[in-house]
């Protein structure tokens, strides 16, 4: 299959570089087709100083689901001063946002699982189809030992629903190594990270964890089946 051998070619490139290298390497190959996401947690705040420092030119964008935490936007702001570079915002259709509150409320995803997808599905996942749409590379601060589904992944994999190439250049990090980049290089974080937040999405649907829980045990807590994940990172976007 085509996208197993480019993905073969693409592994091949990718060893021995370093990930400013590599990330280089992904933007001659495909200029101005390289999206890196962030949510502003420590994994992504590496990422951005990597990428900001260096002046590669990826498209930095975050999703503002209108539910984040009021420190979120804080690291948010503090990051866009600290590089002096853009961060594009992207936000859900108001329309389905909307008819999905007045239909069943502001906490509409405490009630069921199909409730809690259709609200992730609504304000991330259509709206990262968006930033996605025709872009050849997705870049994303997954760690493996950030939860069992996150694990069997790779560092760099073929999405055929998207029909993109997703790269995690931390993805063998230990979440020491990272705090240890942050704290050595003085990278603005999020200071939720200080109160036991580890994975930091929405503010209702997010709570800090204690030692020895999986990383992101404090997502979607009431939740006791399935991946903890909102389906942007699933290998399929069925949202099951
Ligand atoms: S994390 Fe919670 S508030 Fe955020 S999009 Fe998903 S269900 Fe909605």
């Amino acid at each position: 299959m085509e996208a197993d051998l480019k993905l073969n070619e693409l592994g091949n490139i990718l060893r021995g570089k370093t990930i400013e290298d590599f990330i280089e390497t992904l933007v001659s190959l495909w200029p101005g087709e390289i999206v890196f996401t962030t949510s502003f947690g420590f994994e992504d705040q590496v990422l951005t100083h990597k990428v900001f420092k260096n002046n590669i030119p990826v498209e930095v964008v975050t999703l503002d689901t209108g539910r984040l935490f009021p420190e979120t936007y804080k690291v948010f702001s503090e990051t866009i001063k600290r590089y002096n570079k853009k961060i594009n915002m992207f936000f859900p259709d108001h329309d389905d946002v909307e008819k999905m509150v007045s239909d069943k409320g502001p906490f509409s995803f405490y009630d069921s699982k199909e409730n809690r997808l259709e609200c992730c599905r609504i304000r991330k996942v259509i709206p990262l189809d968006r930033v996605l749409k025709g872009k050849k590379c997705w870049i994303s601060g997954i760690r493996a030992e950030q939860s069992e589904n996150r694990g069997k992944m790779a560092e760099l994999e073929y999405d055929e629903d998207r029909k993109l190439f997703k790269y995690y250049p931390l993805f063998l990090w230990s979440f020491e190594e990272v705090e240890k980049f942050i704290r050595e290089n003085n990278v603005p974080y999020n200071k939720l990270h200080d109160k036991g937040y580890v994975s930091i999405g929405c503010e209702p649907c997010t709570r800090a964890i204690i030692k020895g829980q999986d990383f992101r045990a404090g997502r979607w807590w009431w939740e006791n089946d399935g991946p903890k994940e909102c389906g942007c990172h699933l290998k399929s976007k069925v949202e099951s």
